[in-house]
């Protein structure tokens, strides 16, 4: 069993164990959760919560003290912007390695400010340790659904056509620490046309599929031709093919969502956002996913991604 595989039967446990309450309007299972303000109140605050770990999601050098402090934002403000909802506020934990000194506290608090002022999110407060371990860093995020309300993983309905955006693979090379959050950009799909199911790919294309598939209880058919791959994925001199690291690699931070073929012709044909978008499948009934290859040959595409076999 891998570790992702040991994590997610955790939140599973957890998920069997933590009943239904009546503030939350969406709990556990979605990139944020939905908080009621009050038992009459139509009002709701989305709220996410991510943790960076050194020597887990970065290694120091090549990342500094300001690129961790913005990843640490980027990731909480790519979980709403799955969502398609707007940040608000901001609060921050850090356990900083005593040897590194105040003026590392500093810059990994001006990493965390660039991006806030950039998307204008309240920096309310947090709280700082210090000890001789690695750099750790949380940030909670929480943020507003805007008029169409918050975009869940479970909407996805068959016939549905499956849309990224931006480009897959290769992100370790560099770009997981300097990605754009699409948050502009959900918001202005969500406005465009009604997105039925969306997440962000943290995990990898395959795998973040999968929950998307497994939350909304469908299937789906993607086509190998039609997936989008990076610049990265395609200079990568592993051994591996453009398509295997856009499947697998993840921290790509672009969002995966379905909608209605109409309005995904609409949105191909007028896009709303300047990044590119891409038709790469279509939601079935059933479970699981099969990869589709130029011939029309079928395979499973398994959650951590589709590897060569020859
Ligand atoms: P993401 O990759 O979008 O950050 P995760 O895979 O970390 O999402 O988490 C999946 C879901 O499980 C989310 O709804 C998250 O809130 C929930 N979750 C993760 N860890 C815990 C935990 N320790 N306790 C309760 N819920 C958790
Ligand atoms: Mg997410």
């Amino acid at each position: 069993m891998s570790s992702d595989d040991q994590e997610f039967a955790l939140i599973r446990w957890i998920r069997s164990r933590v009943a239904e309450h009546p503030r939350l309007t969406l709990g556990i299972g979605d990139d944020a959760a939905a908080v009621r303000l009050s038992p009459a109140s139509a009002s709701h605050v989305l709220v996410t919560v991510d943790m960076l770990m050194e020597g887990v999601h970065f290694t120091m050098p090549p990342a500094t003290a300001g690129d961790v402090g913005r990843k640490a934002l980027a990731v909480n403000l790519s979980d709403l912007a799955a969502m398609a909802a707007q940040p608000l506020a901001a609060v921050t934990a850090v356990a900083l390695p005593r040897r590194r000194g105040v003026s590392f506290a500093r810059e990994l608090h001006e990493g965390i400010q660039s991006l806030a002022d950039e998307f204008d999110v309240a920096l309310a407060g947090g709280d700082t340790n210090c000890w001789d371990g690695p750099l750790v860093v949380s940030v909670t995020l929480l943020g507003e659904a805007t008029g169409r309300g918050p975009v869940r993983r479970s909407g996805a309905q068959v016939g549905d056509w499956i849309m990224t955006t931006g480009s897959f693979g290769g992100s370790l090379s560099g770009r997981h620490l300097s990605f754009p959050p699409r948050v502009r950009e959900a918001v202005q799909l969500h406005e465009a046309v009604p997105l039925h199911a969306m997440i962000d790919v943290s995990d990898g294309l395959a795998a973040d599929l999968d929950h998307l598939l497994e939350e909304s209880g469908v299937g789906a058919v993607i086509r190998a031709d039609a997936v989008p791959f990076s610049d990265a994925a395609r200079d990568a001199s592993d051994g591996q093919s453009p398509l295997e690291h856009a499947l697998a690699d993840g921290e790509d931070f672009e969002l995966l969502f379905t909608v209605a073929g109409d309005d995904g012709r609409k949105l191909l044909a007028q896009p709303p956002i300047a990044v590119p978008l891409s038709h790469i499948g279509d939601i079935v009934s059933g479970t699981g996913c099969e990869l589709i290859d130029e011939a029309g040959n079928r395979t499973p595409l398994p959650p951590h991604g589709w590897q060569h076999r020859f």
